[in-house]
């Protein structure tokens, strides 16, 4: 007899008779979190099959740059190698800054606290890490430096918050291949810890008991539904909905024409949806990171980034996805980067770039781009005049990026969303993933809305809303680092879990 299906991505297990197989830990997901899951639940000495979708492991994680958010503790491996320090009330203000309100305290804190002896977890896989930094503002190094400056550490307002230091870490590598190098050390190590991986099954439903206790799952294998029971438990780690276009409708409709997805096809919110089902509740679904990539080169970061008023609206030393966010922000996404002669050239991130103007003086641009008359001359004028003493009064840029915009030719480069198109990507706008997801404890059990812990469940990576809350305080490395720091320890609870046979 077929089992009841409660509701989509949900079976009653006291109606299943015929189990495929029974084990410990069943993991939905072979990618960062998953695998990292995997690998400390088989050291705990528990019995792990990892379900995965794709024909093989490795997700978005694989895809990535694998750049890891880390430091605090007087800092990682690299820092104290290259005399740097940093310590965890550094690290925890900065972080504590950049998610504000939607942040969680204690992800905050537990991440800070074990960042460094997470770096040495990373390394001891066999990730080659080189102890060198570049120091210039770049995205990631496409040399073999393993540490940089992410995200904001030297923008306002971070740096009146916390002392910049680079904790941007990257396996040393030519190019942008760190993803690939880090998975395929990891799941060389779950693999050899001796978890089980079916690959080309897709978890479809949990299987929940009429007390709540989730049970095992549901999964699609050779075109058939089969079930497994999990006596400790089951760790959603499914990747986040970004390629869902349904669940963005509903949960992020701003970021329609202005993001274009990024990530592994699977992203379709599955571990999400599963949880959801299984009476989870989750929250800050509407945001997401949005890359709005106009630097390098640097230079460009000399510029002024203006709306369709001919206004500003950032510190142009921010960030990418804090550009993205705040872009998102202004009226029908209009978003022009006014330069210099001296300082002008196309990013190398956007594959085509349209001028909106071009003159010897400002007037000529604004008219040529259609701005308001007067807007961008005014705008330049007041900029100009405190840029003279290396002065931003209304964003706060660092004086380091900070001269007059007055030797023409100028060009105003269009950052409108509709316009940009990345290397990677095959519709244009900004790259996006999501960050919304489950409610989860730092262990990785996951949370109703009342905050009870529903048995048997956990989950890890961008199936949860996990460190980074959203793109106005995102760093590079905040995604790959919680996705793999949280999918451990969700390993490592779901194997000290009481049994349920
Ligand atoms: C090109 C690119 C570069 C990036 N660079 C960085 C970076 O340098 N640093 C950073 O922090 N972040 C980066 N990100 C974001 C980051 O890679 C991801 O957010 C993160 O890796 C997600 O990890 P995860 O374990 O949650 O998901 P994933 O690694 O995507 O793993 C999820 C897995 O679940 C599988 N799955 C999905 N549904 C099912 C199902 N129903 N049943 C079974 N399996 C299923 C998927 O196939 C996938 O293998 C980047 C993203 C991209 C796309």
């Amino acid at each position: 007899m077929a089992p009841t299906t409660v509701r989509p991505w949900l079976r009653r297990y006291e109606t299943i008779s015929d189990f495929y197989l029974s084990t410990e830990v069943v993991i939905c997901g072979y990618g960062g979190a998953g695998a990292a899951a995997a690998l400390e639940a088989r050291r705990a000495g528990a019995d792990v099959l990892v379900l995965e979708r794709a024909s093989g492991g490795g997700g978005a994680t694989q895809m990535s740059s694998c750049e890891m958010y880390l430091g605090g503790s007087g800092g990682t491996a690299i820092h104290k190698a290259l005399g740097m320090e940093d310590t965890t009330e550094n690290m925890l203000a900065y972080i504590t800054e950049c998610f504000g309100a939607h942040g969680d305290a204690e992800k905050i804190r537990t991440y800070v606290e074990g960042a460094a002896a997470h770096f040495d977890w990373a390394e001891s896989l066999g990730v080659p890490y080189k102890r060198e930094a570049i120091m210039d503002r770049t995205v990631v190094p496409f040399t073999d430096e393993s540490l940089l400056f992410t995200g904001n550490e030297r923008a306002h307002p971070f740096n009146k918050i916390a002392t910049p230091i680079p904790r941007g870490h990257v396996p040393s590598k030519e190019g942008d291949e760190g993803g690939r190098i880090f998975m395929q050390a990891l799941m060389r190590h779950v693999e050899e810890a001796g978890a089980i991986i079916q690959s080309d099954a897709r978890v479809v439903g949990l299987l929940q008991d009429d007390e709540g206790r989730v049970r095992g799952v549901a999964a699609k294998i050779d075109g058939e539904e089969r079930y497994i029971k999990a006596t400790r438990g089951v760790i959603l780690t499914a990747g986040g909905f970004v390629m869902n276009r349904q669940m963005i409708e509903k949960h992020a409709p701003h970021v329609i024409g202005l993001g274009e997805p990024y990530g592994n096809q699977w992203d379709l919110g599955d571990g999400i949806q599963m949880g959801i089902a299984a009476g989870a509740n989750a929250i800050n679904m509407n945001e997401c990171f949005l890359s709005f990539a106009f630097y390098p080169p640097a230079k460009l970061t000399y510029g002024i980034l203006v709306n369709g008023r001919g206004q500003r609206f950032i510190n142009e030393d921010t960030y990418l996805a804090r550009l993205g966010h705040y872009a998102g922000l202004q009226d029908n996404h209009e978003i022009y980067m006014l330069v210099q002669n001296e300082d002008f050239e196309l990013s190398h991130y956007m594959e085509r770039l349209r001028i909106a103007g071009t003159g010897d003086t400002i007037a000529e641009v604004e008219a040529e781009a259609g701005l308001p008359v007067g807007s961008l001359q005014a705008t330049v004028t007041y900029y100009n005049e405190h840029a003279a003493r290396g002065e931003d009064p209304l964003f706060q840029k660092e004086s380091n990026w900070v001269k007059p915009i007055a030797k023409g030719p100028f060009a105003l480069v269009s950052y409108c969303p509709q316009e940009v198109k990345y290397p990677l990507g095959e519709n244009p706008g900004y790259l996006m993933f999501t960050l919304g997801g489950l409610e989860t404890r730092v262990s990785g059990e996951v949370l109703t809305a009342q905050g009870d812990i529903i048995p048997g469940l956990y989950a890890a990576g961008r199936t949860t809303a996990g460190l980074p809350r959203t793109a106005k305080g995102y760093a590079s490395g905040m995604s790959v680092g919680d996705a793999t720091f949280f999918g451990r320890r969700a390993g490592q609870t779901v194997a000290a879990a009481e049994q349920h046979s």
